[in-house]
């Protein structure tokens, strides 16, 4: 499936907050949003206008899909799912997003950021229930084991990211071992445990139009 291949720091820039694309670099002096928050382009610093009601649904389902690292045909189709589904739609359509497995593995800090993620997956380091996964959109469902691959344990790159998991900053819904370098994802989110900052009723507005 196609990705956005783009600098990312611009897209922080053109929804006016970070949405911490970049790892580490995210939490550090060198983010580029810290010195330059205005909308990219050359008229960028001079576009100060109110947005409509249509502007603001739109910017914000342009924020989600871009933390989730979607293209807006894979978004759309994430939320025809949630429509369709038991429960509020918003609220369908951000667990459902919680449960891509590219988004499961960076949760779980074996990547430190979605994209990365993403790319253990494509490269086969990742297996789900002792089976290997390489889609980063497979859904992993209550009961799953996210394990990282036995030839893969080494890697560095995952011990580097695993670093920076603190103890009790997981996320209520899964349950890491360092020591196996797996993930347990024990029930189905809660909208109040995701920490992703938008307004998915906005989202809803925007599509129901
Ligand atoms: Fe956004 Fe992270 Fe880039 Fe800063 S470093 S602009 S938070 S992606």
């Amino acid at each position: 499936m196609a990705r956005y291949t783009g600098p990312v720091c611009k897209l922080c820039r053109r929804e006016g907050e970070k949405l911490f694309l970049k790892g580490t670099k995210c939490f550090a002096n060198k983010c580029p949003f810290e010195r330059k928050s205005y909308i990219p382009g050359q008229h960028g610093k001079s576009r100060r206008f109110k947005l409509s009601e249509y502007g603001i649904q739109l910017r914000e389902k342009q924020k989600l899909r871009r933390i989730y690292g979607l293209l807006e045909k894979q978004f759309r189709i994430y939320f025809e799912k949630s429509e369709k589904e038991k429960g509020i739609t918003g609220e369908n359509l951000l667990k459902m997003l919680e449960r891509r497995l590219d988004n499961v593995v960076f949760r779980l800090g074996l990547a430190s950021t979605r994209s990365a993620g993403r790319q253990l997956v494509r490269h086969r380091h990742i297996t789900v229930n002792g089976r290997l996964v390489d889609i980063p959109s497979f859904l992993v469902s209550p009961g799953d084991v996210v394990k990282v691959r036995d030839k893969s344990k080494r890697m560095d790159f995952i011990h580097d990211s695993l670093k920076r998991v603190r103890e009790g900053k997981l996320v209520p819904w899964l349950e890491l071992d360092k020591a196996t370098l797996s993930g347990h994802f024990m029930e189905m989110p809660n909208r109040q445990d995701i920490p992703v900052n938008v307004n998915e009723s906005l989202i809803v507005e925007l599509y129901s139009k």
